[in-house]
């Protein structure tokens, strides 16, 4: 496969998987309401997805690219354990600068309040959706069809809870089901530019690409344990969060075992 090849193919498999943040807030015209445990189920299945890709689809390939490129398991290994921390660092410096709220959005407080919150959630979602195009982009790395499919899949797969959540929040504040809807298409597409992102990075070099996936792994999981597991965990349905994400793991280690 040639890099043109690479770009275009983490381009387009990213912006297929924002289509499942799109179906997801057009589920929005079927299910007004979603109460806080349905939430805090929906975005841990999201999670266990989100995990799950993250080992399989990003760091194992990452180890083997690695390992082939220094020609030791050890050194591959380091270097990919830098590249994730380093993911993770970039994503909390991020947090430090942008303003968000955390996965959840609170049903108490004022109009006003709810409404700034709500707003703040939304960000929180769209948001994340940069290092999940990310993930989709690098996914590609090498030519490997199957890998770039099968995190496309899943990526698009976990989008369906997050947008039907995005939209379910902004219909409570009173938005039009339409406008609602629109808004949770929109932050899906951030996840295109994410992945053209990647899909540069891993067709530039073959020694950057190791480094591209253990950086995506580390903004994922950077994620998964900043925001969706201690805000799924917070409301008293810890033991469905905690199960939820396991069959979301389940799920995608199937996926990716049978594609
Ligand atoms: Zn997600």
């Amino acid at each position: 496969m040639q890099a043109s090849d690479v770009i275009l193919m983490g381009f387009t498999a990213s912006f297929c998987a924002s289509l499942g943040t799109a179906v997801g807030s057009l589920g929005v015209f079927a299910i007004r309401k979603l109460s806080r445990r349905m939430e805090d189920g929906l975005l841990s299945l999201a999670a266990g997805i989100m995990l799950a890709a993250t080992f399989f689809s990003l760091l194992l390939p990452a180890l083997e690219h690695a390992s082939s490129n220094y020609h030791s398991d050890i050194l591959g290994g380091a270097a990919v354990g830098a590249g994730t921390l380093l993911g993770a660092f970039t994503l909390f410096a991020i947090h430090q600068y942008v303003p968000h709220e955390h996965f959840t959005a609170g049903r108490e407080g004022g109009n006003h309040y709810k409404l700034g919150r709500i707003w703040l959630f939304v960000t929180a979602i769209t948001l994340h959706n940069v290092p999940e195009g990310l993930a989709v982009g690098v996914g590609f790395a090498g030519g490997e069809l199957e890998n770039g499919i099968t995190l496309a899949v899943g990526i698009g797969l976990q989008n369906i809870p997050e947008g039907l959540a995005v939209s379910v929040a902004l219909l409570s504040v009173g938005y039009s089901t339409g406008r609602s809807a629109l808004i949770g298409i929109l932050s899906g597409l951030v996840e295109p530019v994410g992945g053209l992102i990647g899909a540069v990075a891993v067709s530039s070099a073959a020694t950057v690409m190791p480094w591209a996936l253990a950086f995506a792994a580390g903004a994922m999981l950077f994620i998964i344990s900043d925001e969706i597991i201690p805000e799924t965990h917070n409301n008293g349905n810890q033991n469905l969060a905690t199960f939820t994400l396991l069959i979301g793991f389940v799920v995608m280690m199937l996926l990716d075992t049978s594609l």
